[in-house]
């Protein structure tokens, strides 16, 4: 059903539904586009359309091949809508569901576009404050680029900023996912560029290792992984790209390459990245049995359809000592560490496990059936959700 949005586009049929509002194959003077229909109650905001308009032109100005283009900002009675260049693909969130997780060469592509959209950005003054997989969308319908990537374009620039507002954050609780948060914003410093720094170099090391850096299980948990843990090397990556990985994950922003000197870098790196497979890397908390009800165990979706792209399925066989390892300590830790933090159960856990549960994980480990009890055992701590979708949060899109 046809619907029209202002005096100069007509939605024709929904491509999407996402946190902030609906998203419509649409048609404007100038042909096929996307439009954004914001969700009533923020369309009804006042304060927030004040916002949306002022943001126009910054807004409007951005263009550059990896940021996906905002062409007009509707107000029309109950409709705020935003319309968008229109891209003929899926986003990365649902790429990484599918594949689990990219070839170096892939990965380093994807996050050289996001980083050369992002560089175009900042230059302009607009800090996105919401980089993650769900707002990366890939170009199919252009040529693939290193390592069969799709062109990555970046979206949702601003609506972060114009969703999250004190008031609206105590609506909603925490906006968006705590997975992608620079330490300094859970610490109330002002979002500068470098946040996004972060956020990008999130993504990149889940599109390797299948899972965030600091993800899994109760939020606050998460936040503080951000503020306190250091990031372990991801086994098997080439140390000159971990080298970039580790600096953008700085917990000091001013540490943290620019946009820019980012994706330079990244180009770099891709020619010696070529042809390498995938990384075989563990999730935190072990691999197997104690993730089969999280997100590996769901993961039976690739059936290698001939996508050049597609990576080889996860075949969830290693990290045997790393789980031998939690066994012994009776934890599973979401994020490996050198030394045993003893008050891991805190931000590992909703609730903490009683003396029989832990007793029963000891014991556990000892026998055989060691990896299959702990999966269906009444566990406190709940599958490392990060894996493969993030935990969701009341989000800003
Ligand atoms: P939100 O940010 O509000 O959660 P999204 O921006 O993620 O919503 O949009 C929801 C879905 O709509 C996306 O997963 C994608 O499939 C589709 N979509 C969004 N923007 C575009 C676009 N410019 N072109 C094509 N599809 C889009
Ligand atoms: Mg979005």
């Amino acid at each position: 059903m046809a619907r029209k949005i202002g005096s100069r586009y007509t939605a024709h049929q929904v491509l999407g539904r996402g946190s902030a509002g609906t998203v419509w194959l649409g048609e404007g003077p100038e042909g096929p586009v996307a439009i954004k229909l914001l969700r009533e109650d923020l369309a009804s905001d006042q304060d927030l359309v004040g916002r949306f308009v002022q943001e126009r032109t910054a807004l409007l100005s951005l263009d550059h091949p990896h940021i996906v283009g905002i062409r007009d900002l509707v107000v029309d009675g109950t409709d705020l809508a935003l319309v968008m260049d229109l891209v003929r693909g899926t986003d990365l969130r649902s790429r990484l569901e599918r594949d689990r997780r990219f070839a170096p060469e892939a990965a380093v592509a994807v996050a050289a576009d996001v980083a050369d959209g992002l560089a175009a950005a900042h230059a302009a003054g607009v800090v996105h404050r919401d980089v993650k997989p769900e707002n990366v969308l890939l170009d199919s319908a252009a040529p693939p680029g290193p390592g069969g990537a799709p062109p990555a374009l970046l979206t949702d620039f601003g609506i972060a900023r114009l969703v999250d507002t004190p008031r609206r954050t105590r609506a909603t609780r925490i906006i968006g996912t705590p997975d992608y948060l620079a330490p300094e914003i859970i610490e109330g410093l002002p979002p500068r560029a470098s946040v996004d720094i972060y956020a990008l170099a999130t993504v990149l090391y889940e599109l390797l290792a299948g899972f965030t850096p600091f993800g899994g299980g109760h939020p606050g948990a998460v936040l503080r992984r951000h503020v306190t843990e250091t990031v372990q090397p991801l086994p098997g990556l080439p140390e000159p790209l971990w080298q970039v990985l580790a600096q953008c994950l700085a917990k000091a922003p001013a540490s943290r390459l620019k946009a820019a000197e980012l994706g330079a870098r990244l180009r770099e790196l891709l020619p010696e990245l070529a042809g390498l497979p995938p990384l075989e890397v563990d999730a935190p908390g072990g691999s197997g049995a104690d993730r089969e009800a999280g997100p590996q165990g769901a993961e039976d979706g690739d059936d290698g359809t001939g996508d050049p792209f597609a990576a080889t399925p996860y075949d969830g066989r290693a990290g045997a000592g790393a789980e031998a390892a939690d066994r012994r300590r009776g934890a599973v830790p979401l994020v490996r560490s050198a030394a045993p933090d003893s008050s891991r159960d805190t931000h590992t856990s909703i609730r903490l496990p009683t003396a029989e549960e832990l007793a029963g994980f000891a014991a556990a480990a000892q026998e055989e059936r060691a990896a299959r009890g702990r999966a269906s055992a009444p566990s406190a701590r709940p599958a490392p959700a990060t894996a493969r979708s993030p935990t969701r949060y009341g989000s800003a899109g």
